[in-house]
């Protein structure tokens, strides 16, 4: 028979491409990376031997026993040892090079076998044999070589399978893949036996394993040229299943600030002199890009005295500037110590610390225990809320609205309230910033504004003296498609005007939505609504704003009244004082109605009626109560 060597050759050069690509394409070597590297070495000896011994094999006119002999053995046991290392790289991959030590040294038994077979086979021809004419045949044992090469591979793919979450779903199934196409050349070789094309499909399942699992492409930051978010994702699979692993944070906040002031490239610069600052500082531990200029630091096991090194030493290289000539700059940084399996036990929870803003002083410490707890806080809150929109048991409070030309009460704000059965009272300052992140405010709203008109109809509100109740509107809520048609639903089966609600929006919405919320208003303007401008006085306030909307009330936050009297201690500060007083005038010369909110004495109230206001709300009047006690309330007041 005559081999036919043409497919060795183009594996030969496809394999040298690829050792090619792997070494001198810029990037972070890692273990796998080296095992596949040597896969590599061993494909590439495999098949020179193949091409070498095949040419002798058909030539037998030029060569002697003893080199076939050499080919034949050279390329039996490099071709061999690839099984085992693809299991080591499977290995590798899932993180069992640390925890799995003995698995990996019992491993070695099959190929050791193998090899001894090998080695042994010039005293007892049971792996391969030359005939009387010289031809190289089988010997009786040389199943032993199939049987423990198939054995490498089903165990490959079985621990692919089994850990596929730890390399990812989409690699996992790419590496079964190329491992299935080595199979492939079996069968055809039933057929053609006499091309060689094993060592052709391997190359091209190596090339696919290259090109999928090996490729940096997605794991490497294009701006910093280290590892990225989904370099770090597979690493904290790991680690989180692991012991001992710390993770480091290193932060600089507000990236689009610097962005915006130094361009967007010369920013790409300096980030990159710190990634590769901190890629050789940190080293051996690996660094890795998180993006919005938060990186973090993965520490297989490591010394306390030595994450006390690396803190003063970033610490201290943030003490000076990044970057050369005008654009160099000094960035705050913030420094945190994550143990994992302590203090966050999910890749999720590490994410979380990982993305969360700077926050807290400038160059400092960040708070790891807190932010836990924050966050914690947060997705049991939003358990809650859809608990509640769930069971319908979101409730709406009233707060009365007093009116200092009647001496009554003339409206409310409608308040809402969770009440949960096991965690008590949750303030919206907690519940509806929540609420506006992950849209349920949509509902919450729409559970509001259902129940303030239910409310407003059947209690009999109209008749106790309320003229309109006040509802808080969310930006969130501003963006949605079919406020308006969602309002107007709504009134119409209670068969209300829109006349008899009055929309807030609060004034940091304003500043930060401006053109959505003013097209919502207008919208909403046309069914007949009023609107009040919320917290007046908090937010970065830009008056210019307010002069093309149509506010009819402008509410001023209780913080400002405070600070010209205090509830408790009675005191105010004198600017504080001259800043209201010419506040409501100013407001009040605009031709707005002017409310403030906070009202808890009977001298803030004196004060407030002397500066003219039109309306005054605060616990000097009520807290907000539930419907039932609001109306009982009116009864007595507005009498
Ligand atoms: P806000 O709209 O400015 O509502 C006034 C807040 O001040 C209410 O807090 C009210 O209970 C409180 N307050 C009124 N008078 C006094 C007083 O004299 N002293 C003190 N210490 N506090 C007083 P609450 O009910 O906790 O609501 C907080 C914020 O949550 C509201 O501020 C509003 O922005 C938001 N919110 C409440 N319900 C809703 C809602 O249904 N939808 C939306 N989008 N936001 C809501
Ligand atoms: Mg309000
Ligand atoms: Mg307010």
């Amino acid at each position: 028979m005559i081999y036919h060597i043409e497919f060795d050759i183009a594996a030969v050069f496809v394999t040298l491409f690829m050792a090619y690509f792997i070494i001198f394409k810029k990037g972070v070597r890692k273990h796998a990376n080296r095992v596949y590297l040597s896969m590599l070495v061993f494909n590439f000896i495999a098949e020179i031997a193949d091409i070498f011994g095949s040419y002798a094999n058909n030539h037998p006119e030029y060569t002697t026993v003893y080199i076939k002999d050499f080919w034949n053995y050279l390329y039996l046991s490099s071709h061999n040892v690839i099984g085992y290392i693809i299991v080591m790289y499977v290995f590798y991959l899932i993180g069992y090079e640390k925890t799995q030590r003995k698995a990996m040294t019992l491993l070695v038994i099959p190929i050791g076998t193998v090899l001894a077979l090998l080695f042994t086979n010039p005293f007892h021809r049971q792996i391969f044999y030359y005939d009387a004419a010289e031809h190289y045949n089988h010997g009786k044992l040389f199943f032993v070589i199939y049987v423990v090469a198939l054995a490498y591979m089903i165990f490959a793919i079985y621990m692919t399978v089994r850990h596929r979450r730890a390399i990812t779903e989409r690699r996992a199934s790419a590496l079964i893949f190329f491992l299935c196409i080595t199979f492939v050349p079996i069968v055809i070789q039933i057929i053609f036996p006499e091309y060689l094309l094993t060592l052709f499909f391997e190359t091209l399942g190596l090339m696919g394993i290259l090109f999928t699992i090996e490729s940096k492409d997605d794991t490497v930051s294009p701006t910093t040229g280290i590892l990225n978010r989904y370099a770090l994702q597979a690493a904290l699979d790991r680690a989180v299943a692991g012991k001992g692993y710390v993770l480091l944070l290193v932060k600089i906040p507000n990236l689009n600030y610097y962005n915006k002031m130094i361009g967007f490239e010369n920013m790409n610069g300096i980030l990159r002199r710190i990634s590769k600052w901190m890629d050789e500082t940190y080293e051996p531990h690996i660094c890795y890009d998180c993006g919005r200029g938060h990186f973090a630091v993965l520490c297989d096991q490591i010394a306390r005295a030595d994450i006390q090194v690396i803190r003063s030493k970033t610490m201290e290289r943030f003490e000076r500037a990044w970057g050369k000539g005008e654009f160099s700059l000094v960035f705050p940084v913030q420094f945190g110590v994550i143990h994992i399996g302590e203090d966050v036990k999910t890749v999720e929870n590490a994410f979380m610390l990982i993305d969360r803003p700077f926050e807290g002083k400038m160059s400092s410490e960040l708070n790891v225990d807190k932010a836990v707890h924050d966050y914690e806080r947060g997705v049991l809150i939003e358990r809650l809320i859809d608990k509640a929109l769930h069971n319908r048991s979101f409730k709406v409070y009233y707060q009365p609205i007093w009116s200092t030309a009647t001496g009554k009460v003339n409206s409310a704000e409608a308040l809402c309230r969770l009440i949960d059965d096991e965690y008590g009272l949750i303030s919206p300052d907690e519940f509806i910033p929540i609420a506006e992140r992950n849209g349920s405010i949509l509902n919450i709203g729409q559970f509001v504004f259902e129940e303030v008109c239910r409310f407003y109809s059947e209690g009999g509100l109209k008749a106790l003296g309320i003229d309109y109740v006040e509802v808080n509107l969310s930006v969130v809520q501003c963006m949605g498609k079919h406020l308006k048609e969602m309002f107007d639903g709504i009134l119409d089966r209670y068969s209300l005007d829109a006349s008899c609600i009055n929309l807030e929006i609060t004034e940091s919405a304003t500043a930060e939505n401006q053109r959505v919320l003013f097209d919502t208003i207008e919208v909403l303007k046309d069914s007949g609504f009023t609107f009040s401008l919320d917290d007046y006085g908090t937010g970065y306030s830009n008056i210019t704003y307010m002069y093309d909307m149509p506010f009819s009330i402008i509410k001023i936050d209780k913080s400002i009244l405070w600070k010209a009297l205090h509830p408790e201690t009675g005191e105010g500060a004198r600017n504080a004082r001259i800043y209201l007083e010419n506040t409501v005038r100013m407001l009040k010369d605009m031709n707005y109605a002017v409310l403030v909110e906070g009202v808890e004495t009977s001298d803030q109230k004196k004060l407030l009626e002397e500066l003219n206001c039109d309306y005054l709300q605060g616990y000097f009047f009520s807290k907000p109560v539930p419907g039932k006690e609001f109306a009982d309330y009116l009864r007595v007041v507005n009498k």
